[in-house]
């Protein structure tokens, strides 16, 4: 009996021990492991605030999640609400880029509403939702052999999805889903403020940033002693074409218009605005009396060759622009406005479809 009792003490014993010594290793590891994804994290909270541009911040996001996945390639989608558009925003070791054309999707939120998971594996998106509200996406995905997509979510609204390559090896959850959801509320600031400052049918900017832009580029001018171009455009007859095609074509035209000018821009010097409803303002820093001339010129002509769709007729449209330049027509904010607007009232006078200088001498038809 003796030796039964000391058997099972003993036993009890080492059973104790054992716990002891698991649960002693258990909290060190995880007290550890804890302790790094609070570095990781930590890290990854710091190097974005630091960022102060969308583009930038997509590739800090893909850099960042690929190395903690250890994934060697990825790309990051961003879906675009307002356009209802899914884009490769950013991407890394993908060498065809062009297997992702922008894709127009419909519903994305429902589809996002219903993954629970922070990643998903690519045979699992093989879900009729999945491929109506991303048609072709997964295709596309496995062709460029992305097997995972983690999706970027804030406060239930699908923001885009960072795709991962299959060779991941440390696809932690416990530091993946804290990590998607801290890239998605960085990102859900950049969508807000680009919300509040831009115009929701074209997507340049709206009157309120037009009015600071113009003010902060003037100082600008100023400091540097340089000039400034201000130009504005209203569409010719546009009543007519709402008249005619409808109201829906009218849109689509304000669109297609607004592409049609940004490729006639220098890519994050000029600031082109949409003021009202079919008036538009573009500031052209470091621009002298002549390149503002050549600019409205180039920009009127790509307009009216420009092959609208939806017209059955193949109409063309037509601007008329409006030019005044600092500080040779004006020293202040309001007088340029005011004499580029002028200017704008003398092309559509002298017949529409022309380029006025302030000084209201014509100088192309
Ligand atoms: P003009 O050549 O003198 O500029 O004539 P216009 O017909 O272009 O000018 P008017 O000011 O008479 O008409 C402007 C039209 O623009 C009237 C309005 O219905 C239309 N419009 C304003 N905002 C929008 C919009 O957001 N979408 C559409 N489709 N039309 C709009
Ligand atoms: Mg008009
Ligand atoms: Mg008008």
């Amino acid at each position: 009996m003796g030796t039964v009792l000391f058997t099972a003490g003993i036993l009890a014993l080492i059973v104790n021990l054992f716990i002891f010594f698991l649960a002693y290793y258990y909290h060190t590891h995880s007290a550890k492991k804890n302790k790094e994804v609070l570095k990781i994290l930590s890290a990854f909270d710091q190097g974005q605030e630091e960022i102060f541009d969308l583009e930038k911040l997509t590739s800090y996001i893909l850099t960042f999640l690929l190395k903690v996945t250890g994934s060697p390639r990825g790309g990051i989608f961003l879906y675009y609400r307002q356009r209802n558009e899914l884009r490769l925003a950013s991407s890394q070791g993908i060498e065809n880029t062009n297997s992702f054309p922008p894709l127009f999707t419909e519903n994305a939120g429902n589809w996002a509403l219903q993954v629970s998971k922070a990643l998903v594996p690519l045979h699992e998106l093989n879900t009729p939702l999945f491929e109506k509200t991303f048609p072709s996406f997964s295709g596309r995905l496995k062709k460029e052999k992305l097997f995972y997509l983690a999706a970027l979510m804030e406060k239930n609204y699908l923001l885009g999805f960072v795709a991962l390559d299959k060779e991941a090896v440390n696809l932690s959850l416990d530091l993946l889903e804290p990590l998607s959801n801290m890239a998605g509320k960085a990102l859900e600031s950049f969508y807000l403020y680009e919300t509040s400052v831009t115009d929701e049918t074209t997507g340049l900017y709206n009157k309120r940033f037009f009015r600071q832009a113009l003010q902060a580029e003037l100082l600008r001018s100023n400091r540097y002693q340089q000039p400034l171009g201000l130009l504005t455009f209203d569409i010719d007859d546009f009543k007519k074409i709402n008249d005619t095609y409808g109201h829906p074509q009218g849109d689509r035209v304000l669109k297609e218009l607004a592409l049609c000018v940004l490729g006639c821009l220098r890519e994050g010097i000029d600031i082109a605005a949409r003021t009202g409803g079919e008036e538009f303002y573009v500031i052209l820093p470091a621009t002298n009396l002549e390149q503002a001339a050549k600019a409205g010129e180039r920009i009127r002509e790509a307009i009216s060759q420009h092959p609208f769709p939806g017209f059955p007729d193949h109409r063309k449209v037509t601007i008329s622009l409006g030019i005044a330049v600092y500080p040779f027509h004006a020293k202040d904010e309001e007088s340029l406005i005011g004499l580029a607007d002028k200017a704008l009232y003398s092309a559509k006078g002298g017949g529409k479809n022309r380029v006025c200088m302030a000084s209201e001498s014509r100088i192309t038809s």
